[in-house]
Order: C-alpha cells, then structure tokens, then sequence
C-alpha cells in the first residue's frame, strides 16, 4: 500500500454568521470531498502540543509523526533545509527578516516595505560581504525572509517575531539570554555572547542600511524603507528520523508544496522537493500541475504529501469568498480526479485529506483547535460520515486522535 497526504493548510474554520451559521466547509460545494468522507472512515485530530504555537511548521511536521516537544528546532534550521543549506552540528540558524522601524524606535512592519526577492538578496549579499566572518554568515532567502547563521551560537536565548510585534519598541525586544547565570557549553559561545553578537548584528545591519541606494529609492516610491535586519526563531539541526527509518514500508517519498517550511520538514523526513511550476500557495496556484505531480510521484514513492497553502492565506486575509473559492478549487481540481485516477489503479494508495490547523476567516489567525481527517482508500469499509466538515468527521469512526498518533494509523494501513 503507497500513502498519499493531502493537506488543505488553513481550510478548517467556525462557524460563520454570513454563511446561516455554517463553516466553510459546510457551505463550500465539495462534492468530492463528500465522497470521499461518505467512502471513507473520519475523525478529528489534535495537531499542536501543548506548549507550542499553532504554527504550520509545527502542524505539519506533527501530522508526519514527529514528537515536536522532543525535535522542533524552530523556523531557521527549517528554512536552512529549504534553501539548501546543510547545517553542521556546530550551527545555530535564525531566520532572518529584513523590515522598517520608525525614525522614533518601533517596529513599523515585518517585511521591509515588501522587498522583492531581488532586493533582499541584494542587502543579504551586502551584508553577508560586510558583516560576515567564520562565525556568521548570512544566506539569502526569498522576498524579506533570510537566514543568518553562528557557528557556535547558543539557542538558551529570547528572540520575537517581529509580525507579531508592530508598533512595539524594537529595543525593548533586542536579544537576551533565557537565564544570564547559563554559562557557555563546551565548544560554544555563551547565551549572553550570542544574544550580544547578534544584537551587534542588528545594529551595524542599521548603519549600512541607512546609506543603502534601494532605500533612497524606496522613499522616492514612498515604500518604506528596509532599514534593519531583525533575526528570531533559533534553533539546532533537527535530529528528527527520517520517515524510512520510522516506517520501514516508505522507501523513497516526495513533498509537493510551495512553501518554503513545509520543504524543510520534507527534508529532514527524507521526502524528496518535486517542484511545481506555477505553484504560488495562493488561489492562483497551479492546482492541476500540482495534481499530476502528486499521481506521477505515487508511480515512484511509496509516500506522497501534497500541501496546499490557498485556503490559509485567505483566511490571514479574512476574505471569506476566498476562501470558499480555495476549498472549492481543492475539492474539484485536487480530490476529484486523484480519487477518479486512484480508483482505476492496480496499485493500492491510502489517501488522507486534512487541514493543519483551522485559520478562521473571522479571526484571521492560526488556532489550535483539532482538525477533520479522512482516511480512505479502494475497499475500506467506510463508516457512516456523509460528509467531509468539523461537525460531520467529529462523528467518525477514528474518533479524536492526539499528535503522532494520526500518522501511526494511517501508516498501519498495509
Ligand atoms: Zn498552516
């Protein structure tokens, strides 16, 4: 038996007033999602630790079986996997932002006036020319998001994301130590050496900006300005299992997304990035190039994750109909014809189709509510779900399954 995730980010949501009180989910025309419940067997699924946030690192890295009390390493080591960059153990990597505080000290916006890739590669290569030694390097990303890298660097140190921190005064929020008594580990700068150097970082990466051409520039557009990196979300090299070794069945897998995290949790889990021409992780993302990926890969790899992000970034931006329409999208362009394609197989494939965690169009953040799953594939005896919703798959016979627990049942599927 092959296994095939199919992962709508973000579809799952409340119910909503405008809609007559129903989710998303159950108002969206999804005839093959229906299908799909109503042959298949559901159930509910807790995807957040407790003590972690509800992000989509952390989700989807625990829907493929991973304990992240035990490995999450945050969003750097992740994007580092993604950019190519293969981290020693001697590493500690950050994500690194390129955004806009204010002539009076506070944070205006995480993302440096919308940088395009090419004008933060620019400031990322200049600043790695500048600021870079053995110790540090800067490695450019996409649009604002960067990584920078310390050899040596301690992660026991505080550090904010700066989206969630706008207006908030930048200084107050510069990097410290977990615990000033931590002393240096062997091998290894301090806490309080690290946090240090990296606030040093931050403050020279203000003085070369200032001068920089692309922020002249920016203020003659009346862009703001990118005048600050703003690095956070520290971490080691993951000492995660690669899926093989956790399911002897899996000998060679894929991940399917647009996504530059979901890369790097593909990475560590030994599933190899296809790339999709024309994937965005918006609505106007190629739905059926990412489709055909998924069933030529399955021809191949025992193990198959296709993410789709549309539906959560609707959901950040609270656009209802949008959101609608990327449920609508993933049930008629991704569900239908996999399930019509896999139907016709010799080769059996169980197939998953679940949110990460619900992103609420009428709170437009990530929540850490449990999710519906379906698990279906030819000849499953189905359960008596006739829908693909929260309320329906509540109902299913999985009932409600905590963390790695999902992957563990869906993977004993043989
Ligand atoms: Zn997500």
């Amino acid at each position: 038996m092959k296994h095939l995730i199919i992962l709508g980010d973000g579809m799952s949501d409340h119910k909503v007033a405008r809609l007559g009180g129903k989710t998303l989910l159950e108002y969206a025309s999804t005839p093959a999602f229906d299908r799909f419940a109503s042959e298949g067997r559901s159930g509910m699924l807790h995807t957040i630790p407790s003590g972690l946030h509800p992000g989509s690192e952390v989700a989807n890295a625990t829907i493929l079986g991973y304990d992240l009390t035990e490995v999450y390493e945050g969003r750097g080591p992740l994007e580092a996997a993604s950019m190519g960059y293969e981290m020693t153990a001697d590493d500690m990597a950050m994500r690194c932002n390129i955004l806009t505080l204010t002539s009076d000290g506070l944070i205006q916006n995480h993302h440096g006036g919308h940088l395009t890739t090419d004008e933060g590669r620019d400031i990322i290569k200049m600043l790695d020319g500048r600021l870079g030694s053995d110790r540090v390097k800067f490695l450019p990303g996409v649009q604002y998001r960067h990584l920078l890298v310390i050899k040596g660097g301690d992660k026991r140190i505080v550090t904010t994301p700066p989206h969630d921190n706008p207006g908030k005064e930048w200084r107050n929020l510069l990097v410290r130590p977990i615990d000033e008594n931590d002393t240096a580990l062997p091998g290894k700068m301090s806490p309080r050496e690290t946090a240090d150097l990296i606030n040093s970082l931050i403050l020279r990466s203000q003085e070369l900006l200032a001068a920089h051409p692309l922020n002249k520039r920016h203020e003659e557009q009346g862009r703001p300005v990118a005048n600050s990196i703003w690095p956070w979300s520290q971490g080691y090299r993951p000492s995660m299992l690669t899926l093989q070794q956790m399911y002897p069945d899996v000998r060679t897998g894929a991940v399917i997304t647009a996504v530059d995290l979901i890369n790097g949790i593909g990475h560590y889990a030994g599933l190899r990035s296809v790339h999709v021409e024309g994937a965005t992780g918006l609505v106007d993302t190629n739905y059926e190039g990412k489709c055909l990926a998924a069933l030529e890969a399955l021809r191949t790899d025992d193990f198959v994750f296709l993410h789709i992000e549309a539906a959560d970034e609707a959901g950040h931006d609270g656009d209802l109909e949008l959101k609608i329409r990327a449920i609508e999208y993933l049930d008629r362009r991704v569900v239908g014809p996999i399930m019509r394609e896999l139907s016709m197989w010799d080769e059996p494939v169980a197939v998953a189709l679940l949110p990460d965690h619900p992103t609420p169009v009428e709170e437009r953040v990530h929540r850490a509510e449990p999710v519906p799953f379906t698990i279906w594939h030819k000849g499953i005896e189905p359960d008596d779900v006739l829908a693909y919703s929260e309320a329906a798959c509540a109902k299913g016979s999985y009932g409600t399954l905590h963390l790695m627990e999902f992957m563990h049942e869906f993977m004993k599927i043989k």
